[in-house]
């Protein structure tokens, strides 16, 4: 049985007594309690003390009469579902009730048995769903601002990010230039220091002395080595390494590592041999550059890190989806890794233990590189390795290499014809300026251009080369690139404004992705990096004046020389 509390204010005795009356025998399961009040004031007194569930409010009351009566009555409690009570032909004002603030009216009379009780739990339930819509739109809104906030959130976090990413990129520019500069801070002296070895050890020397500039030529490779590890591996980093698809012969570079690895492995008492398996072809399509240090990398570590027995590099055909693809697998019988290494060896700057760096040196950077270059060369690697017994390194890479990632380069007829030692070079008359500011990088170029019979000017910054170059006819012109003044970009792109067709072959200290696309944009023929290699100089310098050789310096047919070097500009 439902219990309804009733508060009915109304100052008419008989009036209260039909209410009374019309509520007692509601029927169903409902039952009414009915309070009374005769004014608003003692009402405001009741519903201070007890709960009703709904008023029934005559509207002429003692201390208030009409609509009036609503308004005052919502001041007190404005939740409390109200019923007006109206006199009979009044539906006017129970209009006017309901606007200022009633639920619902009944008229006092004959019908009102039949309504009162519909009307109050109408008017109950209607309240209740008013207070339930009210409720849910309050949680609407309270939801609608908290969704607001997030967003506000998330877009502040969104504008953190994109403000970190800049950050990132900035820092990560900042990290490039920084690089840059410690290659061309570190390159010049070791441009001198190994450019000054090679040539002491041409010259007559007693024993003592050969075996302390051999000494210091080993300790110069390896830190250029270093060098050029840290900076590979900046530019994995920054994914700016590419690989070419030059076709090579298989069998000149394993004639290659041979010739490399043999001796270390002498050295120390170890077997060394390049084990050939079947169907291996002739030649491969890939980056021989990069295949080569990636298993000079591996042949080093093994050999490093084993004391007895062997060192070997198995050759085997593969096949997978249809391509065809070479295992060059480095074996070996040293140390061994213990398998929760496995994986921690191939990151940056990781090594099995502290203690490897003291025993055998290293910086933890080989074989992430390796890892990225097979990577590169559109292969993988794999390792399996037992502590004690040894390892072996698996370099699996395509025969072809197609990836989108690379660069074809026709190796060039010229690249091969210098590739000699300098007394096997036949000396010729050209005449060379070389405009560097360095001194030590100026006699060591000029030594190495003298030896070839050349005739060599040397300038010390830009605007003089410019100078000398115009006035004087040159065959080639060695320009750095990074002299005080007037540099070297400065200096060429004038000298190709005002029409000098001279080969210009830039030298600079910076070993970076892109240096070599910055000379060619400025006007030279071609690039070499500091410390120059003296092969390489021969190499490229042979590129430029080998065609002056061979056109015999006539004046007609050397115009025809500049005409092809000029058309390489464009
Ligand atoms: P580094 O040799 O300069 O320390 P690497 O990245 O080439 O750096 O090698 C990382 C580590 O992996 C080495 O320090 C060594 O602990 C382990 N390692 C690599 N190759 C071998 C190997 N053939 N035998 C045993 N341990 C090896």
């Amino acid at each position: 049985m439902t219990v309804i509390s009733v508060l009915l204010i109304d100052d008419d005795v008989l009036d209260r007594r039909l209410v009374k009356h019309a509520l007692a025998d509601a029927g169903g399961q409902v039952k009414f309690r009915i309070e009374s009040a005769e004014q608003l004031a003692q009402a405001e007194q009741k519903m201070a003390k007890e709960t009703f569930d709904v008023v029934l409010l005559d509207l002429g009351l003692p201390d208030s009469r009409g609509i009036e009566t609503v308004k005052k009555f919502r001041a007190i409690n404005a939740q409390m579902p109200v019923v007006v009570l109206t006199g009979m032909e009044d539906e006017e004002s129970a209009i006017e009730a309901i606007k200022a603030g009633a639920d619902d009216y009944v008229a006092k009379g004959k019908l009102l048995k039949d309504l009162i009780v519909r009307s109050i739990r109408y008017t109950i339930e209607r309240k209740k769903t008013e207070l339930k819509l009210r409720l849910a739109k309050k949680q609407a809104e309270e939801l609608q601002a908290e969704t607001e906030l997030v967003n506000k959130q998330l877009q502040m976090s969104i504008e953190r990010a994109n403000l970190m990413t800049r950050e990132a990129m900035l820092s990560n520019q900042a990290k490039s230039d920084f690089l840059a500069n410690m290659s061309h801070e570190i390159r010049t002296p070791m441009n001198g220091i190994i450019g000054f070895t090679e040539i002491l050890l041409d010259e007559e020397l007693a024993e003592q002395q050969r075996e302390y500039v051999e000494i210091i030529k080993s300790a110069s490779d390896n830190l250029l080595a270093l060098i050029n590890d840290i900076l590979d591996f900046s530019k994995i980093e920054a994914g700016k390494l590419e690989a070419e698809a030059i076709e090579f012969s298989l069998e000149s570079l394993l004639r290659d590592i041979t010739c490399l690895m043999k001796p270390q492995a002498d050295k120390k008492g170890l077997k060394f041999d390049v084990v050939r398996g079947d169907d291996l072809p002739e030649t491969m399509h890939s980056d021989p550059v990069r295949l080569r240090q990636c298993l000079f990398n591996l042949l080093s570590n093994a050999m490093k890190f084993t004391s007895q027995g062997h060192v070997l590099l198995r050759l085997s055909s593969r096949q997978r989806d249809g391509r065809s693809f070479i295992c060059f697998a480095v074996e070996d019988t040293g140390i061994g890794i213990p398998k929760d290494k496995h994986e921690s060896i191939f990151d940056a700057f990781s090594q099995v233990d502290g203690s490897t760096t003291r025993e055998y040196g290293g910086t933890g950077l080989g074989l992430a590189i390796t890892k990225e270059l097979t990577r590169l060369l559109g292969g993988y690697l794999l390792l399996d390795s037992e502590i004690d017994k040894g390892s072996v390194f698996n370099v699996i890479i395509p025969v072809i290499l197609t990836s989108a990632n690379t660069q074809t380069t026709p190796e060039t007829e010229h690249g091969k014809a210098w590739s000699q030692k300098p007394t096997d070079v036949r000396p010729t008359c050209g005449k060379v300026l070389i405009a560097d500011d360095n001194k030590t990088s100026v006699v060591l170029t000029t030594l190495l251009l003298e030896k070839l019979g050349f005739e060599v000017t040397c300038v010390a910054d830009g605007r003089e080369a410019v100078d000398k170059a115009l006035a004087q006819t040159f065959d080639l012109i060695i320009m750095d690139m990074q002299m005080p003044g007037i540099d070297g970009y400065q200096a060429t792109r004038t000298l190709r404004e005002k029409g000098c067709e001279c080969p210009i072959i830039a030298v600079t200290a910076h070993a970076l992705e892109g240096d070599r696309e910055k000379c060619i944009e400025a006007g030279c023929d071609d690039y070499i990096a500091k410390p120059i290699n003296r092969d390489q100089l021969y190499e490229i310098v042979g590129k430029y004046v080998q065609k002056i050789n061979i056109a015999e310096n006539t004046d007609m047919q050397l115009a025809g020389v500049y005409a092809a070097a000029e058309n390489k500009h464009d």
